[in-house]
């Protein structure tokens, strides 16, 4: 099977060549092998990713070669680029650490996870990318080199460039996390009327280091998941209640809705008003991995806006506004998160504290017009697209709301003048 085709379903090529390498080796002679046949050259992870970021025609790597834990020392972790986050997260808690934060799931590599700014929702902690000590790359003349943090001289540019590098400035073959002692979340999940988180925004997201509050469309109502570290006891939900709410309810059950939604679009605004009377509160404790993250099964397509966080609750009530105007009907809740500035040139939150507002839509039945008319909002507050999540913009809008654009640009002519690293994706949101 040649062709590679994304989570979503809504990306897929067919590559010249397919390897999958084990050694740092293998993927400096797959650069190579590709520069000296005049082909593109591009390592994709497990396909999260909405846009046409992981694709090339030419050859393709394979991440899952390159896993595992390589080093750990005093606060810090080094492994494989292609090693799963669920793994990491795993091999983590068997050596008594954790990461600080992440996102919603560990189904991604940590290669893929970081080049696209992956983040979850923290008052302290940023994105995967700001957790990031070092990283090992092989760049387009075959050269292996590490960036680090603690480079105070010139490498501390590609650092910062190539953390969130978009598979831009080489192939990742290590990532270094900064990582902590396991600790626990204590994980309160309540219903919230959004009209009054909007009123108590600056308060309620200063008080807890976690905030993630999703709006179901058509309603005032709000599921607000607020998780901060507790010293204990661990007090995880019965393998019952962790079914019921991770399995049944936020993906067999919420199937069978978005099912019924597409066959019967009328009925969407009644079937969000049952399921948000149906919200209840609810409190646990558990390891940190076990709190942030979930299981998605229910596939959709997703567009995701970072815009600075002063203009959080304006982005919020345009949006409601815009949805109540227009004949959409949206089964799918709006996600709201928000991280601190990070120093990675691309990441999203890059040099300002941002919040993130998620649109998604049930797959089969997609809904462009609901993506344009957020996007329209978002990009009026300067909001910066997720690299990784469906969007339409180009070099130009976003050589105007990223500061360091233009230097990103500069490095990758320096390293990769040949494009080798290019794609179809990249001609559009870098330039040619
Ligand atoms: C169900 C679901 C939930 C999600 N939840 C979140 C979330 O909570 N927060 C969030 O921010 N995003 C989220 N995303 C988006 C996702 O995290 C990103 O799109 C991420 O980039 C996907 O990682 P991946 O391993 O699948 O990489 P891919 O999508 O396969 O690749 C992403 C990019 O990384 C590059 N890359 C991969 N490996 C290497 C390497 N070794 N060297 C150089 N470049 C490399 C690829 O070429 C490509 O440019 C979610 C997506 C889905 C489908």
């Amino acid at each position: 099977m040649r062709e590679f085709r994304n989570w979503a379903g809504n990306q897929s090529v067919t590559p010249s060549e397919i390897r999958t390498p084990s050694s740092v080796e293998e993927v400096v002679r797959a650069v190579r092998d590709a520069s000296a046949s005049g082909r593109r050259v591009r390592m994709t992870g497990t396909g999260h990713s909405f846009t046409g970021v992981a694709l090339t025609d030419g050859l393709l790597l394979r991440p899952h070669g390159l896993t595992g834990i390589l080093e750990t020392g005093d606060g810090w972790v080094r492994a494989a680029a292609g090693t799963p986050l669920r793994v990491l997260n795993e091999e983590l808690h068997r050596m008594g650490l954790a990461l600080a934060n992440m996102g919603d799931i560990t189904d991604q590599t940590l290669a893929g996870a970081i080049q696209t700014g992956t983040h979850g929702t923290g008052r302290d902690v940023g994105g995967l990318a700001d957790q990031v000590l070092a990283l090992e790359l092989v760049l387009a003349d075959g050269e292996v080199v590490t960036a680090r943090a603690d480079d105070t001289g010139e490498g501390r540019d590609l650092f910062d460039a190539a953390r969130v590098g978009l598979g831009a400035l080489g192939v990742l073959t290590a990532v270094t996390f900064r990582v902590e002692p396991s600790f626990l979340l204590r994980s309160t999940r309540e219903p919230m009327a959004l009209s009054a988180i909007l009123d108590s925004l600056d308060e309620i997201t200063s008080k807890n280091e976690h905030l993630d509050f999703f709006w179901l469309p058509h309603t005032d109502t709000c599921l607000a998941k607020r998780n901060n570290r507790s010293q204990g006891p661990a007090n995880p939900p019965s393998a019952f209640k962790h079914w019921l709410d991770n399995r049944f309810l936020e993906n067999t059950l919420f199937g069978v809705l978005c099912a019924a939604g597409a066959r019967l679009p009328g009925a969407i605004p009644r079937l969000n008003a049952v399921s948000a009377a149906a919200l209840s509160a609810s409190t646990h404790t558990d390891l940190s991995y076990k709190v942030f993250t979930s299981v998605r099964e229910v596939r959709f397509l997703e567009m995701e806006y970072a815009v600075p966080r002063r203009h959080l609750a304006q982005a919020l009530r345009e949006t409601r506004d815009l949805v109540e105007r227009r004949d959409w009907k949206i089964t799918f809740p709006v996600e709201v998160r928000v991280t601190p500035a990070s120093d990675a040139w691309l990441s999203t939150a890059y040099d300002r504290e941002t919040a993130y507002v998620a649109c998604h839509i049930y797959r089969p039945t997609p809904n462009p017009a609901y993506f344009e008319g957020v996007e329209e909002i978002m990009t009026r507050l300067g909001g910066r697209p997720h690299w990784g999540k469906m969007h339409t913009r180009d070099a130009a809008y976003l050589s105007t709301v990223y500061p360091r654009f233009a230097d990103f640009l500069a490095l990758r002519d320096r390293l990769d003048p040949g494009r080798l690293f290019s794609n179809a994706y990249l001609e559009t949101v870098l330039g040619p």
